[in-house]
Order: structure tokens, then C-alpha cells, then sequence
């Protein structure tokens, strides 16, 4: 085992160092400390959370596995901490996180901004399986996956929010059969940074394949200039929409997308002010037909606002980023986005569920959401990955090991609330930044 970076203290290391395999339970249960020891783990304890350097999760006995995680920070941000690694059951498997994407979503939880049930976020990956139990017959050492972050049979259960996710170096996957859900075979050569984007891809097929199905328009709009908005913007194109705008953020972000050729100069609106007009003139007087809308969850009800202006009569809007909070006020009714969010969930019902609103205008448009994916939107993403990932590669501006990720994930975190740390220029925001695990082990 190669020596960590970050030793929380001698103890550690010397479990670490000390650990054959051989001491681990099969049942696991970790052996308890002899009695008469707590006096000094109090005192462990009391160190640690004196010192805001160490990590009160990095107690441990010379039994128990650990690894490196990221987990919460009271201060907004993650940082590196020790977790004891599971045991391996006999049912269950280990899997190697390798590389997992920093998503919009994990950027409002580690601002403030959501608050999850798990502490170790992460939900778009790929990784290694890195041990199997001794009744697993599905699965075996080294077989590459790719997570599918949402049970299609709980809406509610999501990896990295609802339960603890991939910014580790272990993953257990407890009884992997009723699990199966979880993970998915994918070729090897997915097991690179831009397999973090297996997931994404995925929903905006999803995406694709709701607005498929009840229209055939060829006028779109994204409103967001992050990642979700360039990967819905290649897919929509890629879908027959030959004239699709992006509105913009308040940052300069949008240049990235002038300068990397996704977008024309005159493509891209900005999203203040009297947005419908400006969309509206430069279709030519035209109306939209689709609206993806992309941003954080906080900006979602005015773009749903301004799209009920430029939308056509039964035009559609996705709202791809959940709303917060989640009802928003529209003239004369509210709406539940989550609730209409929980009726398409990975790819189910397969004829996509879809609200029907009037505008003050006495235009009728319809309103859908989405959650998870479907294993064909999974399997849609990696074929489409394989035969144009140099549409999508250069979307992966930063690749970090876990090391150096707290430090970008602060980073980002500025980005979100507008306020880069000083001296960083706008181009040095990151597009999809990915964090990369296990390097060099699996
Ligand atoms: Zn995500």
C-alpha cells in the first residue's frame, strides 16, 4: 500500500502500515478497544477538535481499515479526512472510485445552498471493482463501472445526497444484487476523466428523449452556461435543433463557450433584464420551442418566467435543475417542481409526464422535470462518448487528485457566489472539474 499523503498522527500510520488484510472480520464487526483505553481516545478526541488541521473521523484501532474521503466542512467547502473502510460481506462488493465529477448540485450543497442527508457527496463516476464477496458471482475484481446515481424504483434514493457517495477511495456496495441498480458494466477505456461524464451525458438524453416525444421543433433555448448547458446544447444540436440560444449568468463564464466554438457570439443572451425580447429578437420574431433550463436551483423560477414569454403555444420547458425553493410563484397558480420532477424517473413512465400551464397570455405550454437515468440513456451516453468524445472531452478543464481537491472545491465555491479568490482570472473557472482517485492503485 502506498503511504497516504496526509497522516492524521502515528496511530493511524501505524494501523495503516500494520494492516495485513488478515486482520479484518468477516462479519464485520471491528474488535473493541480494551477497556480502560477511552480515557485516551477522549483525549484523541479533544485534540482533534481543538485542531482544526485533524480529522475527528481519523480515530481508529489498529484493526480497522481507513481511507481518505471528503467530507462536510462547517465552514462551507470539504476537506480531507480519514473514514474507516467497510468490510467486505459476503454479498457485497468494494469499488475503487477513479474518476468522479464535481457537479452543480454537489456546488450548492457544499455552499449552503441544499442540504443533504449524506456527508461524502459525489454521484457521477467511474470506477474499479476492488473486491467481491465470496457469493458474488456478477461481478469480479477490475470489472470498470459506472455509477447510476438514482434508484429507478425510489426517487428518493440518491447516491451522494441521500446516501453517502464517491468523493472516496472505497465505496461499499452492501449486497450488490438488490443493488443492482447502482452500478453498470462500461468498456475500459471509460475509466479516464471524461467517463465522470457517463452520467451527465446520460440525462440530457433523457432530456432529448422527453422533448422527442412530443415535439418536433427545431428551436431551442438553454438557459445556464455551465457544463449540463453545453452537454444539453451538443445534444439538442445533435437531435436535429439547428437554431439553439444560451442565456448566460451574470459572469463573463459564456465566453468560454464563444471561445471553445459550442456557441456563435450572437447565440449567447444575457439572462437579466428583459431576456424574452432579446430572445425574441434574435429569432427574428420567431418563438422557441423547447427551453432546457440549467442554472442553480435559485434562478430557475425567473428562467421559467421569461420562457413562458418565448416559448411557442405548446411549447415545453425542462426544468433540469431542481427549483429552490422548490414551489414557484407563477401568475395566478404556484408550481411544484419536485413534485413534477418525481414523475419522470429514470425514463419512467417511457411516454414522459408533462404539466400543462397557461401563460397570462392565454398560451398553453407544458412543464416537465426529471430525475435519474434509464440503463438505455447509460448505455446512449457511452456509445455517444465513444464515437464524439472530442465534443466532449474539452469540456473537462480540471482533473485533480483528492489531495488538491478542497482546495477547488473552495474555489469553486467562490465562482458560485460571483466572488473568485483574488488573482484568479475568469478563464481560470473551471468547466467540468473532475477529481481523480485511486491513481496509480486500480
Ligand atoms: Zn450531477
Amino acid at each position: 500500500m502506498t503511504r497516504p499523503p496526509v497522516q492524521p498522527d502515528r496511530k493511524a500510520s501505524a494501523s495503516d502500515s500494520g494492516d495485513t488484510g488478515g486482520a479484518r472480520s468477516r462479519t464485520g464487526q471491528s474488535r473493541s478497544a480494551p477497556a480502560g483505553s477511552n480515557r485516551h481516545v477522549d483525549s484523541i478526541v479533544r485534540d482533534r477538535i481543538s485542531s482544526p488541521e485533524r480529522s475527528v473521523t481519523a480515530i481508529d484501532s489498529p484493526t480497522v481499515k481507513n481511507h481518505r474521503a471528503l467530507t462536510g466542512d462547517r465552514n462551507l467547502g470539504a476537506r480531507l479526512s480519514w473514514v474507516s473502510t467497510p468490510v467486505c460481506g459476503p454479498y457485497d462488493v468494494i469499488i475503487a472510485p477513479r474518476f468522479v465529477g464535481l457537479c452543480g448540485t454537489d456546488i450548492q450543497i457544499f455552499r449552503g445552498a441544499l442540504r443533504p442527508l449524506a456527508n461524502i457527496l459525489g454521484h457521477e463516476g467511474v470506477g474499479v471493482v476492488a473486491e467481491v464477496g465470496e457469493f458474488v458471482e456478477e461481478w469480479s475484481p477490475g470489472d470498470p463501472v459506472v455509477f447510476n446515481p438514482v434508484n429507478p424504483s425510489d426517487p428518493d434514493e440518491i447516491l451522494g445526497y441521500s446516501f453517502d457517495g464517491l468523493f472516496q477511495e472505497k465505496f461499499l456496495i452492501r449486497n450488490v444484487r438488490t443493488m443492482n441498480w447502482l452500478i453498470r458494466s462500461v468498456p475500459g477505456d471509460m475509466l479516464s476523466p471524461v467517463g465522470a461524464l457517463i452520467e451527465p451525458i446520460a440525462t440530457a438524453i433523457y432530456s432529448q428523449d422527453l422533448v422527442n416525444r412530443s415535439s418536433n421543433g427545431h428551436v431551442a433555448v438553454v438557459v445556464g452556461d455551465g457544463p449540463v448547458a453545453l452537454i444539453n446544447s451538443i445534444v439538442l444540436r445533435l437531435n436535429g435543433f439547428n437554431t439553439v440560444l444560451m442565456v448566460h449568468g451574470r459572469s463573463p463564464r459564456y465566453r468560454w463557450a464563444v471561445d471553445g466554438g459550442y456557441f456563435d457570439g450572437e447565440d449567447v443572451i444575457l439572462g437579466q433584464g428583459n431576456v424574452a425580447e432579446r430572445i425574441i429578437k434574435r429569432l427574428g420574431d420567431e418563438l422557441v420551442d423547447v427551453v432546457i433550463v440549467c442554472t442553480p436551483g435559485e434562478v430557475a423560477e425567473q428562467a421559467l418566467k421569461d420562457a413562458l414569454i418565448y416559448l411557442k403555444p405548446d411549447g415545453i420547458i425542462n426544468l433540469v435543475s431542481a427549483a429552490t425553493p422548490s414551489v414557484v410563484s407563477l401568475e395566478g397558480r404556484d408550481l411544484d417542481t419536485t413534485a413534477i420532477r418525481h414523475r419522470n424517473c429514470c425514463g419512467y413512465p417511457s411516454s414522459g409526464y408533462f404539466e400543462r400551464i397557461e401563460t397570462p397570455d392565454g398560451k398553453s405550454v407544458r412543464v416537465t422535470s426529471q430525475r435519474g437515468t434509464s440503463a438505455s440513456h447509460l448505455n446512449a451516453s457511452i456509445e455517444l462518448l465513444g464515437g464524439r468524445s472530442s465534443d466532449f472531452d474539452a469540456l473537462v478543464t480540471d482533473v485533480v487528485d483528492l489531495a488538491d481537491a478542497p482546495a477547488l472545491i473552495s474555489s469553486a465555491v467562490a465562482w458560485s457566489f460571483g466572488r473568485p479568490k483574488s488573482g484568479e482570472a475568469e478563464g481560470g473557472r473551471p468547466m467540468k472539474a473532475v477529481i481523480e482517485l485511486n491513481k496509480g492503485e486500480f
